[in-house]
């Protein structure tokens, strides 16, 4: 670990009682490490990505951006999962809804837009939305209940860990199916940095999705695509203490994966976790909402659990919804680029008039993770 990279550490993992992820006097010295080593690579921009809403949140909330070097160009990545949900899924519970079955998801989902509802919208009409808060109140709900409930699941495998928990529960009661709608993070970083004309020399990695798989998982892709990876918390400074690692890495030309959330994440990951992730859901291909196609990015259930599968329980006929063209302000939504990394809020025209947390025309306004959401709540590029 270079000099600057083990003051950073310091800062954030000296004893339990002094730790002060949000000290101004730290996050000073380690933004002036960061001007230092930026300007150290000796062309700009560097161009650096992170993969979660998370992360965006605190740079945006705590303003991070105001102090981050001129040459350095800190990109948005595919890393909301209410944001990438893709249309057709969105469009499997509003039809569900509309044949009277009784959906339960997590809050955001209701307000994200399908082709041509919401499940919000649905839920207007008379359809019975429920929204929960954690997965095992699914299974409370199908307990309360003789009606069939379906959980529309959504979230990258941070969130598909809990949905695996409860699909491996004893007992669960037969009107309860599972609707997933769960992404797996790491394939996407295959996308990105395969995109042509990808400027991404870095990756930022959220610490919350490695403390589940290991940061291990990605020192295979270093190998195949030589960029570094660095796994970073949340905290303002963890993001500058991750950042400095990674332009370290692109200075030094010395692709790998670092971890600078060693309080939080190991080598391996939690292998409990994994086991019930893996048991419970399959990797496979399909698309991300603005991303298209993303080769094992979709976690579906296994045939194990078919009797689980809301897709085998049913025939959700999505035709009726794909015979209308999409309400014409949605066809303006850049939010599928915001996502690739190739626009940012405020290049849409409608951010900030006809889109807001309120009336949200696409799903980047909708969740607390979605980069026009979060731009439109803090502010984005402060002009300085
Ligand atoms: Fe889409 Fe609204 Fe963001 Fe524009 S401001 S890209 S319409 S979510």
């Amino acid at each position: 670990m270079t000099e600057s990279g083990m003051a950073a550490s310091t800062a954030l993992t000296g004893s339990t009682a002094q730790l002060k992820f949000r000290d101004p006097v730290r996050g000073k010295a380690l933004a002036k490490a960061l001007e230092k080593v930026t300007r150290d690579v000796g062309r700009a921009p560097v161009s650096v990505m992170h993969v979660c809403g998370s992360h965006e949140q605190s740079i945006a909330k705590f303003g991070l951006r105001a102090i981050l070097p001129a040459g350095l160009n800190v990109i948005m990545g595919p890393g909301c999962p209410v944001c990438v949900t893709d249309t057709p899924e969105v469009d499997e519970a509003v039809v569900l809804a509309g044949d009277g079955v009784r959906i339960a998801t997590y809050g955001d989902m209701v307000r994200v837009p399908g082709t041509m509802k919401s499940l919000g919208d649905m839920q207007a009409e008379g359809a019975r939305i429920d929204v929960i808060y954690s997965a095992a109140q699914v299974v409370e709900l199908a307990r309360d209940t003789a009606e069939d409930v379906v959980f529309f699941a959504s979230g990258f495998e941070t969130t598909a860990v809990a949905t695996a928990a409860i699909a491996l529960m004893p007992d669960l009661p037969d009107n309860l199916s599972i609707l997933s709608a769960h992404k797996y993070i790491p394939p996407v970083m295959e996308i990105v940095a395969e995109m042509p004309g990808s400027k991404v020399e870095g990756f930022l990695a959220a610490g919350h999705a490695a403390a589940i798989t290991g940061y291990g998982i990605f020192e295979r892709f270093v190998e195949r695509h030589g960029i570094p990876v660095v796994v970073a918390g949340f905290e303002p400074l963890d993001i500058l203490a991750g950042l400095v690692e990674l332009v370290q890495l692109v200075r030094d030309g010395t692709p790998k994966v670092l971890n600078a959330f060693p309080r939080c994440v190991s080598r391996e990951g939690n292998r409990n976790a994994q086991g019930q992730l893996w048991k419970v859901f399959r990797a496979t291909g399909g698309r991300w909402r603005g991303i298209a196609h993303v080769p094992n990015g979709n976690l579906r259930l296994r045939d194990e659990f078919a009797r689980l599968d809301t897709r085998k329980k049913y025939r959700i006929d999505l035709r009726r919804l794909w015979n209308h063209a999409a309400p014409a302000l949605t066809q303006l939504c850049v939010c599928g680029d915001i996502m690739a990394g190739i626009a940012a809020p405020t290049d849409c025209p409608l951010f900030g008039k006809q889109c807001v947390p309120d009336t949200p025309v696409g799903a980047c306004m909708v969740s607390s993770e979605g980069t026009c959401k979060i731009w439109h709540q803090y502010g984005g590029v402060p002009r300085l």
